[in-house]
């Protein structure tokens, strides 16, 4: 049977893009060669094969892959993406960044992740049920609360940490709470976990706007992506009395001038698993969503979505990173030129980590936090990485990204010269 191979959304090699931001930063901060070559290649990357039975009857054969990029910090932690694009590459570069992610904001993880190639929106929860367990029985052995610390990514929710803790738990013979974040409330979720990626963004909004002396009110909003990460930040700048005149899911891009009603797109989206024939906004081509007029941009979904061919077509003032790896160094370089104000992901959305670190630690104490007191926890962490990270970028004149990657990258270096490279 002839198949049609889809076009990956990566043009560029993910982890050949996080190598090269490495090296730019590693330049500007006097980094050692040495310790350079460590951090630019991965501890472990680990590859499974998934045998899946189909609600048919039939057998499927998935690639999955789970990425140590780093432990010099702590144990490692990062999320869990299926995707249909999902390569060794791509889970590389994004435990890279879960690296400098955990050094940025100073808490006690390395970086990981993980993905499985596949195609969920196709898959019945039943098959994805069987898929998850068969996963993590094949990775039992490399993840652990001491080890490393899967937690929700693209596509991947609640749900499937709850299947994962299970078979976890079922492997070793007891319930091991600490082995995922993202987990539901029933089962030693954290409260504020659900919507800790998106308030992080809205923290680092929040900080970017006082230094540049604006206000929520005055701002229109774009947000690209409506899961997890798209749907609670709309949610959050519409709260603030931001305008919201654009947004998208994987089906379909929607535009309103006048803002749209983010409540009832929530609403919507719940009910109908797609935005598509809300009312009161016009469809529009997805890729002319992040070109329109607005002052800020949030891409919440996939990477490189801005890049040498769109980012001089860019409108907004400020770009709030809510993916992982959404602008690709050319469109850095074009944006930069443009005076666009990039806050990057290692900042934008590490409040997702944020809180999946709180949950941890009330996993392994058995006593869990107030949905106040996670919030505030996350807004401290969050506002003192903005302003190490902006007080860095106006000391030495760097953008917001290379300030950032800079913290991060020497706070790994240091940790890696404290211990020493073994043995
Ligand atoms: N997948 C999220 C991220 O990219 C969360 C990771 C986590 O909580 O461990 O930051």
């Amino acid at each position: 049977m002839a198949t049609v191979k889809r076009e990956s959304h990566l043009k560029l090699n993910p982890f050949g893009v996080a190598q090269a931001q490495l090296r730019r930063v590693a330049e500007t901060f006097a980094i050692d060669d040495g310790l350079v070559r460590v951090l630019e290649r991965c501890k472990k990357a680990v590859i499974v094969s998934v045998p899946t039975r189909m609600d048919d009857g039939s057998i499927r054969v998935f690639d999955g892959y789970r990425v140590q990029h780093n432990m010099a910090r702590g144990p490692s932690k990062g999320g869990i993406r299926y995707h249909p694009d999902v390569t060794l590459d791509e889970v590389q570069a994004l435990a890279m960044w879960m690296t400098w992610k955990c050094a940025l904001t100073g808490i006690p993880f390395g970086g990981a992740k993980g993905g499985i190639a596949c195609e969920p929106k196709a898959m019945s929860r039943g098959e994805l049920e069987r898929m998850t367990r068969r996963y993590a029985s094949e990775i039992v052995r490399e993840i652990g609360p001491q080890i490393d610390i899967p937690a929700p990514d693209v596509n991947t929710t609640g749900e499937t940490m709850a299947w994962i803790f299970d078979t976890y738990s079922m492997n070793v013979g007891y319930p091991v709470l600490s082995v995922v974040t993202g987990k539901p409330l029933t089962i030693g979720g954290s409260l504020g976990r659900e919507e800790a990626t998106s308030r992080g963004a809205l923290f680092t909004i929040r900080e970017a706007l006082k230094k540049l002396d604006r206000r929520f009110e005055d701002l229109t909003c774009v947000v690209q992506g409506f899961g997890n990460v798209g749907s609670f930040l709309a949610v959050f700048l519409h709260e603030h009395g931001s305008k919201v005149v654009g947004i998208s899911d994987s089906t379909v891009a929607l535009h309103n001038p006048k803002g749209i009603d983010i409540p009832a797109a929530l609403a919507w989206k719940r009910e109908h698993r797609t935005l598509r024939g809300l009312p009161g906004a016009d469809e529009i081509d997805p890729a002319e969503l992040l070109e329109l007029e607005c002052d800020v941009l949030a891409p919440c979904a996939l990477e490189q979505v801005i890049d040498g061919d769109n980012a001089a077509r860019i409108k907004a003032s400020i770009i709030c990173e809510g993916a992982n790896g959404p602008v690709t160094p050319d469109a850095d370089a074009i944006l930069e030129d443009a005076g666009v104000l990039i806050l990057p992901d290692i900042l934008a959305n590490a409040g997702g980590v944020v809180v999946s670190y709180f949950e941890w630690v009330q996993g392994l104490q058995e006593y869990f936090w107030k949905e106040h007191e996670v919030n505030e926890r996350l807004d401290e962490i969050i506002t003192r990485a903005f302003d190490e990270t902006w007080q860095v970028s106006q000391a030495r004149k760097l953008p917001m990204r290379v300030a950032a990657y800079g913290l991060a990258v020497q706070r790994v270096a240091d940790a890696t010269t404290t211990r020493g490279i073994y043995p």
